[in-house]
């Protein structure tokens, strides 16, 4: 990236930090975990943040870590946070990297590994210089991957204990080049909801259909009505994606129609009053479309994650802080907000803040690992990202909170 270090007062002390929290993401990397397991991330965490004699506490939604830098001052007893996310993925790694997956089946294929290693060294860079008036705390947080990690932290206390003002958080993103950031207002990610669906006929001979209420047809008709909902119902420039992903019916005999189908799949909205639309609507496409059929239908629609809507102003504060550091031709402000799911949108559902996306890709190098998308097998996170954003973060707790 384009950041002369000659105007940066602490550029021996940010590159020591980089080669540091380097060494702790690529073991980090070997060593993934899933969904509140991340007991290795926790421990290796733990003790750098001792090593550097940074006050911290465990036991966060288990694995969660939340650690604590006073600055030069604390005046006025202001504070603002810096959330990391700590899981791994159920994949098998096939990125052939040095520091690759040892744990069989599981990856960090997000790079959340890169997420705790820059936080660890936002850290110990604020810990070193404390140039700010107020306190800083730094959320470790398990299970973003669907297990909600983000809200059983807020279940149990956490702004209650630390209570913020602010709250701040990165994703890398290989679909954009290093060097870009997107910063934008409003939302960056949807609103990710489980749908389960259990269609119910009547079981019996294929040759004799008529003897059976045949759930397939049944639930191939839903399936087919569930998209129209997207492409006829709803205003076209209201944004939604409704995925079936999963169809189970069936014994395996192909002369046997089964007495009922599940179906699971996901809706993924930005607006409130969409997903609300969308969650009664299925309902009724889905009764109705069994009924048919003569089938019965069970719906279930589970809300999970709530979009993550950057608020305008710190939208705009981090969006400035970015156009100094990494120059204003770096920073897009209208990146198109992604329909993936996060659950840091319940932190910024509590407290003000921003998310902002990172670009990884190394376009010359079309090789490169850093250009798979995330959730590939082949993904690795680019570790060259690693600076910009401990002095991302840095500068947003030195400008938030002023000496
Ligand atoms: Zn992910
Ligand atoms: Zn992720």
């Amino acid at each position: 990236m384009n950041n002369p270090s000659g105007n940066f007062p602490h550029h021996n002390l940010l590159s020591d930090i980089v080669e540091e929290v380097k060494i702790c993401r690529h073991l980090l990397h070997q060593n993934p975990a899933t969904c509140y397991e991340e007991f290795y991330a926790s421990d290796l965490i733990a003790q750098k943040l001792e090593e550097w004699g940074i006050e911290h506490e465990r036991g966060w939604a288990g694995t969660g870590i939340v650690a604590t830098i006073e600055g030069q001052r604390n005046s006025f007893g202001r504070r603002i946070g810096f959330r990391g996310d700590m899981d791994a993925l159920d994949i098998t790694e096939e990125s052939g990297a040095d520091w690759a997956s040892l744990c069989p089946g599981k990856m960090h294929a997000c790079g959340h590994d890169g997420h705790m290693s820059m936080l660890l060294g936002t850290a110990k860079f604020l810990a070193q210089t404390r140039d700010f008036d107020g306190i800083v705390h730094l959320f470790f947080q398990p299970a973003e991957e669907g297990g909600g990690g983000a809200i059983r932290m807020i279940e149990q206390g956490l702004f209650e204990k630390y209570p913020v003002e602010q709250v701040y958080a990165v994703h890398n993103w290989p679909y954009v080049p290093r060097g870009l950031v997107g910063i934008k207002p409003g939302p960056i990610m949807a609103n990710s909801d489980y749908i389960f669906i259990k269609l119910r006929g009547k079981g019996g001979h294929a040759a004799m259909p008529h003897e059976c209420v045949d759930p397939v047809v049944a639930a191939a008709h839903v399936i087919a009505s569930v998209q129209s909902l997207v492409s006829r119902r709803l205003d076209p420039l209201s944004a939604a994606v409704i995925s079936i992903t999963n169809v189970a019916a069936g014994t395996g005999a192909v002369n046997i129609i089964p007495g009922e189908v599940e179906m699971k799949g996901t809706v993924r909205t930005l607006d409130d009053r969409v997903r609300d639309f969308i969650a009664g609507e299925l309902e009724l496409i889905i009764r109705s479309t069994a009924q048919a059929h003569g089938c019965t239908a069970e719906f279930e629609y589970q809300r999970k994650y709530e979009a993550t809507i950057n608020h305008t102003q710190n939208a705009k504060f981090c969006a400035d802080i970015a156009r100094e550091l990494f120059g204003e031709s770096q920073i897009m402000t209208d990146f198109p907000p992604s329909m993936g799911g996060e659950d840091f949108g319940a932190m910024l559902k509590q407290r003000p803040g921003c998310y902002a996306i990172f670009g990884q890709a190394e376009p010359q190098d079309p090789a490169s690992p850093y250009n798979h998308g995330l959730h590939h097998p082949k993904y690795d996170f680019n570790d060259a990202i690693i600076p910009d954003v401990i002095r991302y973060f840095s500068a947003i707790a030195q400008r938030a909170l002023p000496l």
